[in-house]
């Protein structure tokens, strides 16, 4: 009986210590590698988002309950050049500066701009509920972003649909208008509008081939 206990026990034991290194390994793969290259944030910042929230969602909130991932190019050439778009608070016009809450470089190197649940201006109607990932490439509207990217994107929206279950929408820039259907926009300002192409139907496709087993929803990526 003793020698069962015995048994019992390390077994017990053993499950635990596997246990404990596969949830480590999980977690690891779960979580990206990602770089903390935060924007200026301050109490104006702060300001502007409420304004803006206010203004274009009836909203005073600075943070978001994420329920879409829109995703973007930079339409320029370098992460840095768009990290320092994004940086300033003030958009000139003393409304809130356009922002992202992560770059993705053409090696798949990550950067994180904001809290993952900041209020941030990167898409027309969303901005309340979406969390944007910006991708550089795409001068001239052109179709050239990488694999690494594709991965990195896959690896980055997995992540947060895991950290965030209220997500259940992922969307292009361009598909702006097909993705009302998700009930999700809001806009109050009459003809607050923009004509988008970012990030293309071919990175959109292979994000949705990847990811939609993940139960989210994706639009077709021409219409
Ligand atoms: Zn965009």
């Amino acid at each position: 009986m003793k020698r069962h206990k015995k048994i019992l026990c390390m077994a017990i034991f053993l499950f635990q210590l596997l246990w404990g290194i596969y949830a480590t390994e999980v977690q690891a793969q779960e979580t990206p590698a990602m770089i903390d290259q935060p924007i200026i944030w301050t109490e104006n910042r702060e300001q502007l988002i409420l304004e803006y929230a206010q203004t274009h969602y009836g909203l005073s909130e600075t943070h978001i309950v994420p329920q879409a991932v829109v995703v973007h190019w930079t339409a320029g050439d370098t992460w840095e050049s768009a990290y320092w778009t994004f940086y300033h608070e003030d958009r000139g016009d003393g409304t809130l500066n356009v922002a992202s809450h992560f770059i993705v470089d053409r090696d798949g190197t990550i950067y994180r701009l904001t809290e993952e649940t900041a209020l941030n201006r990167h898409a027309i109607g969303y901005n309340w509920c979406a969390i944007g990932i910006e991708n550089v490439g795409g001068v001239d509207g052109k179709e050239d972003l990488t694999q690494e990217q594709l991965e990195a994107n896959v690896q980055l929206i997995r992540y947060l649909h895991q950290k965030y279950p209220t997500i259940r929408y992922v969307f292009g820039h361009y598909q702006q208008d097909i993705a009302r259907d998700s009930g999700l926009y809001i806009e109050h300002v009459d003809g607050y509008h923009s004509i988008k192409i970012d990030p293309g139907p071919i990175f959109m496709r292979g994000l949705r081939l990847n990811l939609e087993n993940d139960g989210l929803i994706f639009y077709p990526e021409k219409f």
